[in-house]
């Protein structure tokens, strides 16, 4: 998996970049013009990937859309998406002759959800993801093949998810006289009539509650990822999981207004978690890469407790099973005279010693304990199943603690083809539609970095499209 590096100094930057010329057209002509500035054909909530290109299709196919936003500004957790988007057989695939094709797509995506994810909508999502792809170039966005992966298409230069973020809000300020853009605005319930969601309420800045009633309503809220208590609620593994990974704005609040009418959900017991240094950064590629050349994870024991070079998902799993929910990586001066190293003990408050013992003084560890797991190490016994050894021999000696955060909700609620929400017995809840991170069934226990953004824009479009009968 392509490691994300952001920091959330980066992410607030972001933001408030995005935010900038970003304005709520709250009295756009056609609320203007309408006698009820609070009905609407399709209301949206939440301002991410998918309910932004939600917001455009429905806008493009002739409705008119109101998207309520919690946050003072549009982006959500897509706005620090930084892997690219996972696309099939493009043309850039084509091009390049570098084949990935839907198949392959379809297979790693499966293997990747360990084979929970539901295949139907993963084959919706994989064989639109040409189409998806070719959308973001009508956008005026423009990619490469990451030469890393041909899953993975990059932008040609900059940050993904803040380009992605940008363009879409460019279109959607095009399409002002259909799109009612409401920031600070906080949807808390659905209104409901006869079996059918025909609405929502919403809490705006001045706190007053009104009610925006819609033919259709897109639910587009993202995830859990700043919600610890809702992750530790739907898996107590992740009990006292770190939150720096993530923006404000996914705090899980779609899937309570979805459980409170009987919304179906699906693998809420899943969730990506990155095991990140202090500063919300995360240095495996250097410290313990896949090569094995880095260094080691101890725990506040001074013991390892893992293979260091598993998947970082699983590794952060490791990592909240011990005490504290933390660990250390400790690492010579060999691999802190790589860019990353460096990195790592500037930005995260590493700490440095000539020797094994003066370092783990200063971490607050046994010094005798780190000691003889350093020789251990060193002497390649590993009772982790590490296949290539490093070693930690040079000094000085560096330590920098590393605090699991929650990264990606994998679970949410069931949607059918159509992105129709469904309820526990797999009826539509007509009136409802979820799109994006919000969903559940497409990753299983597992997703395949990139996809996110992907299943926004797929998803995104088929809730926009079916909401208005296109
Ligand atoms: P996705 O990738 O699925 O679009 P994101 O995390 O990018 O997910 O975006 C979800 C957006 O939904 C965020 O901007 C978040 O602030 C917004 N949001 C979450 N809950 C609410 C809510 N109750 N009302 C309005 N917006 C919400």
């Amino acid at each position: 998996m392509k490691k994300i590096a952001i920091s959330t100094l980066l992410i607030v930057t972001m933001l408030v970049g995005i935010l900038t010329g970003c304005t709520s057209n709250t009295t756009t002509p056609t609320n203007a013009a309408n006698n009820n500035k609070n009905a609407t054909d399709v209301l949206i909530i939440g301002g991410g990937g998918a309910g932004l290109t939600a917001a455009i299709t429905a806008a493009e196919n002739g409705a008119k859309v109101i998207l309520v936003e919690k946050m003072p500004a549009v982006g959500g957790n897509t706005i620090i998406s930084a892997t690219g988007i996972t696309a099939s057989d493009t043309q850039l695939h084509k091009d390049a002759a570098v084949p990935f094709t839907v198949e392959d797509h379809i297979k790693k995506t499966m293997e990747t959800s360990k084979n929970l994810a539901d295949e139907k909508l993963v084959r919706i999502l994989v064989e639109n993801s040409n189409s998806a792809y070719e959308w973001l170039l009508t956008l005026g966005l423009k990619y490469k093949l990451d030469p890393k992966d041909p899953a993975w298409i990059i932008p040609e230069e900059g940050h993904y998810g803040a380009l992605l973020v940008k363009a879409l809000q460019a279109k959607v300020a095009t399409l002002s006289d259909k799109i009612d853009l409401r920031l600070d605005t906080k949807a808390t319930e659905f209104v409901v009539e006869s079996g059918k969601v025909v609405g929502a309420k919403v809490t705006g800045k001045d706190g007053k509650e009104q009610v925006i009633t819609a033919k259709s309503v897109i639910l587009a809220t993202g995830g859990l990822n700043n919600a610890p208590d809702m992750i530790a609620e739907f898996n107590p593994k992740y009990k006292g999981v770190n939150t720096e990974m993530t923006t404000p704005g996914p705090t899980g609040d779609g899937i309570r207004m979805a459980q409170k009418i009987g919304a179906q959900l699906k693998d809420m017991e899943y969730f990506q978690m990155r095991p990140l240094a202090l500063n919300g950064y995360w240095y495996k590629e250097v410290i313990v890469n896949q090569e094995g050349t880095g260094g080691i994870l101890v725990n506040t024991d001074a013991k390892r407790f893992a293979n260091e070079t598993m998947s970082s998902w699983d590794l952060a799993s490791e990592i909240l099973k011990q005490k504290e929910r933390m660990a250390y990586i400790i690492f010579d001066t060999d691999v802190y005279n790589t860019p990353d190293g460096k990195k790592a003990v500037d930005k995260a408050k590493g700490v440095k010693a000539d020797t094994i013992e003066d370092l783990a003084k200063q971490l607050g560890l046994d010094p005798a304990a780190l000691k003889a797991t350093v020789d251990e190490y060193n002497a390649k016994n590993d009772a982790f199943g590490r296949k290539t050894m490093g070693k930690v021999t040079t000094a000085p000696f560096y330590g920098v603690k590393t605090l699991p955060s929650s990264h990606y909700t994998m679970g949410g609620v069931a949607i059918n083809e159509n992105a129709q929400v469904l309820d526990k017995d797999g009826k539509v809840i007509e009136g409802l539609y979820a799109a994006g991170e919000v969903v559940g069934g497409l990753y299983g226990a597992g997703r395949v970095a990139g996809n996110n953004t992907l299943d926004d824009i797929v998803f995104g479009k088929i809730a926009a499209k079916h909401a208005t009968g296109k």
